[in-house]
Formats: C-alpha cells, structure tokens, sequence
C-alpha cells in the first residue's frame, strides 16, 4: 500500500518540492545526486504536523528542545562538500535532530553514524528513518564532541551544530586518506561553514560561506 502522508498532497506535494529543488539549482546546487536525494527523501515528516505544510519553504524551521531542522540549501551545500570528490561508505553526523540531513545522507552513503544530545529528538528520528527504510543508519544518545570511536575511521564527518573550535576528537576520527570534514565554526552571531581535509597527519581548512547554526552544546539530555 502506498503511504500517502509520505508522497505528499498540497503544501507537501510533488509540484511544491519541485519548486523547492528548482530553488536550490538557482542557488547554486550542481550535484544531481544530491539534488535527487533531496527531491527523494519528504523533508515534511521531519517536522510536526503543524509545521509540515511549511516544508518545502527555504528556511530552517523549529523541531522542539529549541532545536532547528536546518534550511533546505544548508542540507543540499553541506552533502555537496561532502561528497565532492566521490562516493563515502561511512559518515558521521554529529547532531541527528529532526533526522532529515541523516535522510538524505543515508540515501547516498554507505552507512551513517548520528549522534544527538537530546533523548526525546533521537527516538522521533529513529521512528521517521524507520519509516523510510532507511537501514543504513545507526543512531547513538551520547555527546558528540566525542564522535563514534569505535566506528572510526570515517571518510566523512558533518556537523550540525557549531562549536567555536573544531573538537580534536573528530580530527582524530577522519580517515587519513582523504577524510572530510565539514563543520560550522563560531560563536553565536557570525560562524563560518569550513571544508577540512585529512591527508596523513595534515590538516587543510577552507572556508566556504558564512552560516548560522544553533550552538554545539555539552552533555546529554534524557
Ligand atoms: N541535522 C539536523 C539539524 C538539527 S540542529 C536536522 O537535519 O534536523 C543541531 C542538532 O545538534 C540539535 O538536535 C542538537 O541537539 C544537536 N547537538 C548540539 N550539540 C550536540 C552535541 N554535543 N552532541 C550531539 N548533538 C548535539
């Protein structure tokens, strides 16, 4: 059977998530993967209802626990760094959220590994990739400034939330042939979205645009 709320009607419909893919090639989005994971993967149920019909807005949008589901071209820019230079079988994302950038990840990565602070935001992320199919994706209730060392090497990381510094323990978990790390970097007002590449034991950082994201924060939530 065919899982309507899904597909979409309306303010959530085919039409509306077009016009929303048309804005990111606008914006400067080349990568067909990932302009069709993102036309793949409903951005409308990782929201709660209320919000839903907002989805295909350009715009970040509330999740709950003063928490933010990122704008649609953050997504879209941050997975087209990522996998720039070709295909990665094992990400790490550090801030699971709603579970949307975890979505469109999993739909064309080998595996990823999230991490979320807050209990109650990880077991609704958990129910959503569920219903995708998406089982690709391990999930772990823990601090993220300490990654997933038991699954390290990764071939990519992406964070997001920002810390003022990059924490040395995701440093430590990029493959050192060719890992990438993409992270936002900052205080509160102005932070910076940074490329950082592993080769051995040196580390190159670019700066790529001007974001904002809510803090990385310390310790868990229950
Ligand atoms: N990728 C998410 C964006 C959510 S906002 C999405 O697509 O919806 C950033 C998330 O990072 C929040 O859920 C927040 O709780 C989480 N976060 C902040 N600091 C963290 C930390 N130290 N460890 C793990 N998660 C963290």
């Amino acid at each position: 059977m065919r899982d309507f709320e899904i597909d979409g009607i309306g303010m959530t419909s085919r039409r509306t998530r077009e016009r929303m893919i048309q804005r990111l090639v606008d914006q400067g989005i080349h990568s067909t993967k990932v302009l069709d994971a993102v036309r793949t993967i409903p951005r409308h149920i990782f929201l709660d209802e209320a919000l839903a019909h907002r989805a295909y807005e350009d715009t970040a949008l509330p999740i709950g626990h003063n928490q933010t589901l990122s704008q649609p071209y953050i997504v879209a820019r941050m997975t087209e760094v990522l996998l720039a230079l070709g295909e990665l079988s094992k990400v790490l994302e550090i801030g699971t959220g709603s579970g949307y950038q975890t979505a469109v990840l999993a739909s064309l990565v080998g595996k990823v590994y999230s991490v979320e602070r807050i209990r109650p935001l990880q077991e609704k992320a958990r129910q959503r990739l569920s219903r995708l199919s998406l089982n690709n994706v391990r999930l772990r209730h823990t601090d993220g400034v300490m990654g997933w060392p038991e699954e390290s090497p990764f071939d990519g990381i992406i964070v997001t939330a920002a810390p003022g510094d990059v924490p040395q323990e995701l440093l430590n978990q990029l493959s050192p042939e060719g890992g990438r790390l993409v992270i936002p970097l900052g205080g509160s007002e102005v932070q910076n979205l940074v490329l950082i590449t592993r080769k051995g034991d040196e580390y190159q950082r670019k700066v790529l645009e001007a974001v904002r994201f809510v803090p990385l924060l310390t310790g868990v939530i229950r």
